[in-house]
């Protein structure tokens, strides 16, 4: 019964209260960049919390990413990449991070589980979907050479509003932000990247590994997603953050929130739990396909 979400009505509360209120950043997410903490903890081993600063945004904000357990087995989930726009996204990592301060022996032994609750601080706060220099985060990753020549990096960028010229950034890696996530998951083995709308699970990259496809079952299973056959269709996508790890054999997977409103956070702590739960099975796939 460890695994039952016993808070969910609280948890829900909080969701329903969140969606009313206008965003807002936690104190955590916005203290000094050079911050790093440990949570107290009596015990002399290493704390099953910790909080690190994983860079700064281009205007100077902190992108924080909260670790939850001590393993070795590297799952990142990452939120709001997307800023304003997508602000439920940074909600739902609230909650999930909520959640799992309050029971971190859920992460199995082997595992440790790290929530970022927003890659776009500045676009969070100015409300816009790009950073503050006009670029979308999720199309500055370096996939030139993605074996699908669709999916390569572009300056110009698409959103389903149109081109956004330069939204690519100047050059792949080119904006902090950036920066930040891909030197934090070089060591990554699981990525769940958080987006809306479109009430979806997607698999990165251009040839799906058997992982990343073991890891968007369970998704899907958990949360009640559709994965769509087609995959995502709607406007071209490049240099994908997702595209670029699974080059890199990491297993990983999109989900879009239904709309731009509710965090869902019941079946998305669903998903997290199936992960955690499957998580051998995600990674034997890794060893036995490598
Ligand atoms: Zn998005």
């Amino acid at each position: 019964m460890r695994r039952r979400l016993g808070s969910f009505l609280l948890l829900l509360a909080l969701g329903a209260a969140c969606q009313a209120e206008p965003v807002t950043l936690t104190p955590r997410d916005t203290e000094p960049a050079t911050a790093t903490r440990q949570d107290d903890d009596p015990s002399p081993t290493t704390p099953l919390l910790e909080e690190v600063v994983l860079g700064t945004s281009v205007q100077g904000r902190p992108i924080t990413a909260h670790r939850v357990g001590v393993g070795t087995q590297k799952v990142v989930l990452i939120g709001n990449m997307h800023g304003g726009t997508e602000a439920n996204t940074y909600r739902l990592m609230v909650g999930v991070l909520a959640h799992f301060r309050l029971r971190p022996e859920v992460v199995p032994e082997g595992a440790v589980l790290w929530i970022v609750p927003t890659a776009n601080p500045d676009g969070l706060l100015s409300d816009t979907r790009l950073n503050a220099r006009g670029v979308d985060l999720n199309r500055n990753a370096d996939t030139r050479d993605d074996p699908c020549p669709d999916s390569r990096w572009q300056p110009d960028t698409h959103t389903s509003e149109g081109i956004i010229p330069g939204g690519g950034g100047s050059e792949p890696w080119s904006e902090p932000e950036t920066q930040a996530l891909r030197d934090f998951l070089a060591d990554a083995q699981v990525v769940v990247s958080y987006h809306s709308q479109w009430g979806a699970v997607l698999a990165g990259g251009c040839e799906k590994s058997p992982a990343t496809l073991r890891l968007v079952e369970t998704l899907r299973a958990a949360t009640g997603y559709p994965v769509p056959e087609t995959g995502f269709v709607a406007y071209p996508v490049t240099g994908d953050l997702t595209d670029y790890l699974a080059e890199r054999g990491v297993a990983v997977a999109t989900i879009e929130l239904t709309d731009k409103v509710d965090p869902e956070l019941e079946r998305n702590l669903e998903g997290i739990l199936a992960v955690l739960d499957g998580l051998d099975a995600i990674l034997a796939e890794k060893e036995e396909n490598p």
